[in-house]
């Protein structure tokens, strides 16, 4: 199951191709990584405001509380699961969860395209390390 994950994933963006072209670009592209392995994960540049703004609390059902920020690319995620609509943050929105592509922490959440708009990811804000 992972390997098919993968594969759609790679298909989809592929990340060696995207770092390089983020390099190419100049200061918009601060990497923002996975706090835990030093994994890119996304770009500053990649920041977006979804429902208003690019930052977001949100509870899930369990009660913890998760401060998240919204991107328009993290190639340094994989999805895992199958997307839900089920206690979705984002009304339209189908999550899955999004795990560090290299140390497999839980880094936030994929949203597919949907009611507001195009796909995005909301990233656990404490969870990545922006460079200054
Ligand atoms: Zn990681």
């Amino acid at each position: 199951m992972a390997s098919v994950i993968t594969f759609e994933t790679l298909e989809e963006c592929d990340l060696d191709e995207w770092l390089e072209k983020q390099k190419s670009r100049e200061g918009t592209g601060r990497p923002i990584r996975c706090a835990h392995c030093g994994q890119q994960v996304s770009t500053a540049d990649q920041r977006i405001d979804q429902a208003g703004s690019h930052e977001h609390r949100f509870g899930n059902p369990a009660g913890i509380v998760f401060r998240i920020g919204c991107f328009r690319h993290a190639p340094g995620c994989r999805r895992v699961g199958e997307a839900t609509l089920q206690w979705t943050w984002f009304p339209g929105h189908a999550w899955s969860v999004a795990l560090c592509v290299k140390c497999g922490t839980h880094l936030g959440w994929s949203y597919g395209p949907g009611g507001t708009g195009a796909a995005f990811f909301g990233l656990i804000l404490d969870r990545l390390a922006e460079e200054q």
